[in-house]
């Protein structure tokens, strides 16, 4: 007999989705894992005889890569449903910067940070890029439970809890990069919070600076008309003309929202090779508009998906969000082979992996990546019969995530956390309420 290799686990599904190559499904196929890392893919009699590990049987199971969330500000979990069915505007001025402004301390970034790592994880993202105050927070929690990040250093121009001027904002967060640069599982970028919060000089100074550290830029951009409206009315002319003049518009830019395009905007965006970052939910509940995902796709943009934060979405739900994103760019275009089910999972993960500079270390499930990966159970009601599990993944609601690997680690085992306590979060979340509730 021939020795087999000793490998750390062998994962058999019944359908395996690569993303790439493009549309292919596996079937009675292994995912073969070796200290982290996607160390082979076959065919499950041919793993069985070649490798020796602990075998993980999925019957009925779906695996993809691991889904990245684009756009997050993970500790708002702790505002999910304070201040709903408002403007964008009023929603920001009178009620989440005033509740910000009273409750942030390191316990609410901390608690809100692992109450949004726990839905996420439930629901199958294995990455996110967040934006927030306190981003080494954020960064400690994302750590502790296993979960892959990339935190922005958050720049704004007033003084908040964190910092007290730009300079002070892009001081800690280059404190916060060199602590970082040996950490494999959570990385930096810059992160200027919007044109309208973020003055000439500072971005200017972040421009050079994300070109001297090789670091991406996460900015919100063209969010709603009205934004639009008042920068051109202070300053003359419309963001993404000013951010194009000071040298933020390039490929280190991932703009997120962008629902207020013209087509000389999405020529320039291709032109430049900015990432945009689609956030369907957020933009419909606050009524900002639609990004025009499908002449983006057709001009060769690169076009990820966020959920944003949970105060205006309310849910982290990925895979929702890529169901939300092929469903909008149908009616828009009217077209339905507009964002065929295959580029909505796209979108949720090589996508992700790409707008974050991290496409060759994750995104799909390829030997040599690591092993960030989601099963799905695909026996229950709602999604049987499947005549093609990528269609019914997106398009059918009610995900049965039952397992996911960060690294090969295996971060939800049946369903249950294995890095986080889901009842003393639940407890820690009724603490906030009630702390929350008494400025009502
Ligand atoms: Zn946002």
């Amino acid at each position: 007999m021939i020795n087999s290799q000793s490998v750390d686990e062998i994962i058999i599904a019944e359908w395996i989705v690569p993303v790439i190559p493009r549309n292919v499904v596996l079937e009675d196929h292994a995912l073969v894992v070796k200290n982290g890392v996607i160390h082979d893919l076959l065919q499950k009699e041919e793993a069985l005889q070649k490798y020796s590990g602990q075998i993980t049987d999925l019957k009925n199971h779906l695996l993809i890569p691991g889904l990245i969330n684009t756009h997050t500000h993970a500790p708002m979990s702790l505002l999910k449903g304070y201040a709903d069915d408002l403007p964008l505007m009023e929603w920001l001025n009178n009620h989440i910067w005033p509740a910000e402004g009273k409750h942030i301390c390191d316990e609410f970034i901390s608690d809100g940070a692992d109450i949004a790592f726990a839905e996420m994880i439930k629901s199958g993202t294995t990455c996110i890029n967040d934006m927030y105050f306190f981003p080494e927070l954020v960064a400690k929690r994302a750590i502790n439970c296993g979960m892959r990040a990339t935190v922005g250093l958050i720049v704004i121009d007033f003084p908040s809890a964190y910092a007290n001027d730009a300079d002070n904002y892009i001081a800690k967060g280059l404190d916060l990069h060199k602590e970082l640069q040996d950490c494999a599982l959570v990385k930096t970028a810059f992160a200027p919070h919007a044109p309208y919060t973020v003055s000439a000089k500072p971005l200017e100074k972040i421009v050079l600076l994300a070109d001297d550290l090789d670091l991406k830029i996460h900015m919100h951009l063209h969010e709603t008309s009205d934004e639009v409206k008042q920068f051109v009315k202070q300053h003359g002319q419309r963001p993404i003309s000013k951010m194009k003049e000071l040298g933020v518009f390039s490929s280190r830019l991932n703009a997120v929202h962008m629902t207020q395009l013209n087509n000389e905007e999405i020529d320039l965006v291709a032109d430049h090779k900015v990432n945009v970052i689609h956030c369907p939910e957020s933009n419909l509940k606050l009524a900002s508009g639609f990004a025009p995902a499908a002449e983006l796709i057709s001009a060769g943009v690169n076009l990820s998906l966020g959920t944003d934060g949970s105060a205006s979405n309310n849910d982290l739900d990925l895979l929702g969000e890529a169901k939300t994103a092929a469903l909008i760019a149908k009616g828009r275009s009217l077209n339905a082979e507009t964002v065929p089910a295959a580029t909505a999972l796209e979108m949720a993960t090589i996508n992700g992996a790409r707008t974050l500079g991290i496409d060759k270390i994750t995104g799909s499930l390829e030997i040599g990546k690591q092993a960030d990966v989601v099963a799905i159970n695909m026996s229950s009601i709602n999604k049987k019969p499947v005549y093609n599990p990528v269609s019914q993944l997106i398009y059918c609601s009610n995900h049965d995530i039952t397992t996911v690997w960060i690294n090969g680690r295996k971060l939800l085992d049946n369903r249950q956390l294995t890095t986080l306590d889901e009842t003393e979060l639940s407890d820690k979340a009724m603490y906030w309420q009630k702390r929350i509730s008494s400025d009502f």
